[in-house]
């Protein structure tokens, strides 16, 4: 399992509203506090226009949803997003810059896609609102980038040695970084999370029914 204990406090922060914002004792939205925080100042955000018909599936408003999910800690490092058009046929979906490992990418993807092939050992095309070998609906496709590729990808930040000699051994590797996708992934999901976008819960129940519904063979 991913050692998260390591790294921060394991449970989600408490009194944020759904963006991610804290909400004083009144439940209103402390602006100034928000603002404040020198993290989200910080981070910076860009977007490159995708050729062709690609689209970018996710933006900076749903990263800064997940991020404000997330304990301080686990993004600390982080210090820019990049939107690209860098997956080369749909076979790179996101990737940290190596050196420094504090900036992540998502790339753009194609507007019909099915992304079952993927998905590793254990996780299935349901969990996102998909099913196997069909085409992807938009909001599975932007669960999976959010809720694993970019956790994914965050996973590569988080320190293991210190003072390890190189990069590759000082930061989480792959199966670390997959193992962290999929503990916070659960993990944030495991509650209902109050917010207009259903990109940021897992499938509702009226959702399978209308995949399971669905009949036709679209093309993988
Ligand atoms: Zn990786």
């Amino acid at each position: 399992m991913w050692p998260t204990r390591r790294f921060a406090d394991p449970s989600p922060p408490a009194g944020q509203n759904g963006d991610g914002a804290p909400l004083n004792r009144f439940g209103v939205f402390c602006k100034s506090s928000y603002l404040s925080n020198p993290m989200r100042m910080n981070l910076k955000f860009s977007v490159s226009s995708p050729r062709a018909d690609r689209i970018h599936y996710v933006n900076e408003q749903d990263v800064r949803v997940l991020l404000g999910r997330l304990p301080d800690a686990l993004w600390s490092r982080l210090r820019a997003v990049h939107f690209n058009d860098q997956s080369r046929g749909a076979r790179t979906l996101g990737y940290v810059t190596t050196r420094g490992r504090r900036e992540i990418t998502l790339c753009a993807l194609p507007p019909r896609i099915g992304l079952t092939a993927a998905l590793h050992k254990g996780q299935t095309s349901e969990k996102f609102g998909a099913r196997r070998g069909h085409k992807w609906p938009v909001l599975a496709v932007r669960r999976f980038m959010l809720y694993y590729v970019f956790l994914h990808e965050l996973g590569h930040l988080q320190l293991i040695d210190e003072r390890a000699p190189s990069a590759r051994r000082k930061f989480a590797d792959e199966t670390l970084a997959h193992a962290f996708a999929i503990e916070w992934c659960n993990r944030l999901w495991s509650e209902s999370f109050v917010h207009a976008d259903p990109v940021h819960n897992p499938p509702s129940p009226s959702e399978n029914a209308a995949l399971a519904a669905e009949t036709s063979p679209s093309q993988m």
